[in-house]
């Protein structure tokens, strides 16, 4: 069969599973409106839950920024793409997540894809929670370590699979990989047990708080993530995040002791043959960093859990979320393409997620509040999401 032929086939083959994707213009933004094909929405999918990406201090950061560097770092990070900027983020991201040190890639992705790659060996093992990020298990899938994945949150059976290594691989090193809050579901890991079972068997962790960094935290710490909630920060061996969410800029972080990151200059393949960052994005990082560990910060995220208990109490939605992530499953792929449409409609921008990135039959809206939104907003938003969901019941066969 032809390439294009089998190109085709595919395309049609996910377009009748309601698998199609398609990438939608936004023409302007502006706080929790955006522009979409002319029409102005409301934005509940996006992960900038303070706000920051539209704050003015990190547009003045980056411009200033800009001045002094140019916009593009024009080399990676090991020829000539290392400037102030970087260096200084990477500081104080040590700070926050009280580690020795930190190191700044161009993403998340890269962060965890790129060290989980390379942090074990043959002989070792990787436990990976069964609904870990992409980028995790990419990373994991690299290693060359015997992979083995655990239940969502199971503790039972990550203590099986760590018995099981400890016999198989006696003389191997064990790493337990799993997110603080999980990004398509907000669910809290069980970190504390995590920490202690880590520790009863001699295994290493490491840690995604990629959607907790100033959600969760001790105040004005909230770039501690629930791991600084929970005071076990130091018992984290291996701390990653993005910069691309709540801080508001781009670009991902791995947080851990100054030897691992000197390794990680040496061995992490996405960090040594990768352009670096602008030094204005890093500048823009640092700035949403400080906004979150001050006064202003801590008034964001009181606005942020004011919306999110707004937002359950007008959905009777029980127990309280956990994160600001708030998903509404919906099962049927169909189901949830619908019903993204319904919202569109009235002015509402959630979109349907779907296999691969949740399971099959497991689609959902990605509900995202932010500390932006207005309770008017959230208010006439549950309107409509309760009439799209009758809508949906409507559409059932009886
Ligand atoms: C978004 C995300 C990443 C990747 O971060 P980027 O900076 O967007 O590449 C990694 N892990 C989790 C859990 C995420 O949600």
């Amino acid at each position: 069969m032809h390439f294009t032929e089998r190109i085709e086939r595919e395309l049609a083959k996910l377009k009748a599973q309601n698998l199609q994707r398609t990438l939608r213009c936004v023409e302007k933004v502006s706080g929790t409106e955006i522009v979409v094909a002319g029409k102005t929405l409301l934005n509940f999918s996006s992960n900038d839950y303070l706000g920051l990406a539209s704050h003015p201090a990190l547009q003045e950061a980056a411009v200033r920024a800009m001045c002094d560097f140019g916009f593009g770092a024009t080399a990676s990070r090991l020829i000539c793409g290392t400037t102030s900027e970087h260096l200084q983020l990477e500081e104080e991201l040590a700070v926050a997540k009280q580690a020795e040190a930190a190191l700044f890639f161009s993403t998340g992705y890269a962060a965890s894809s790129g060290v989980l790659s390379i942090l074990m060996e043959h002989g070792d093992v990787i436990l990976l929670d069964k609904l870990a990020h992409a980028s995790l298990v990419d990373g994991a899938r690299q290693s060359k370590a015997t992979l083995r994945i655990f239940r969502h949150n199971d503790l039972n059976q990550l203590e099986e699979q760590l018995q099981w290594a400890r016999k198989k691989f006696p003389c191997g090193e064990i790493l337990i990989v799993t997110e603080s809050i999980f990004s398509m579901d907000g669910d809290l890991a069980p970190l504390r047990e995590i920490a202690e079972l880590k520790e009863r068997y001699g295994a290493l962790l490491f840690l995604d708080e990629s959607h907790a960094i100033g959600i969760r935290g001790k105040p004005q710490r909230r770039m501690g993530g629930l791991a600084g909630e929970l005071g076990l920060s130091n018992r984290i061996d291996f701390q990653m995040g993005t910069l691309g969410k709540a801080v508001g800029a781009a670009g991902g972080y791995l947080a851990g002791s100054r030897q691992l990151i000197d390794y990680l200059l040496h061995r992490a393949r996405s960090f040594i043959f990768s352009t670096a960052q602008p030094p204005a994005v890093a500048a823009a990082a640092r700035t949403g960093l400080a906004i979150i560990n001050s006064n202003e910060g801590e008034i964001l995220n009181e606005q942020l859990w004011k919306n999110i208990s707004l937002f359950q109490a007008a959905m009777k939605q029980l127990p309280q979320a956990e994160s600001a992530i708030l998903p509404l499953f919906l099962g049927e792929e169909k189901n949830s393409l619908t019903a993204a449409e319904q919202l569109l409609e009235r002015g509402f921008y959630v979109p349907a997620i779907r296999y691969p990135t949740v399971a099959r039959g497991h689609a959902r809206l990605r509900i995202t509040i932010s500390a932006a939104h207005t309770e008017h907003t959230i208010k006439s938003f549950v309107m409509s999401l309760n009439l799209a969901r009758l809508f949906l019941q409507s559409m059932l066969p009886t």
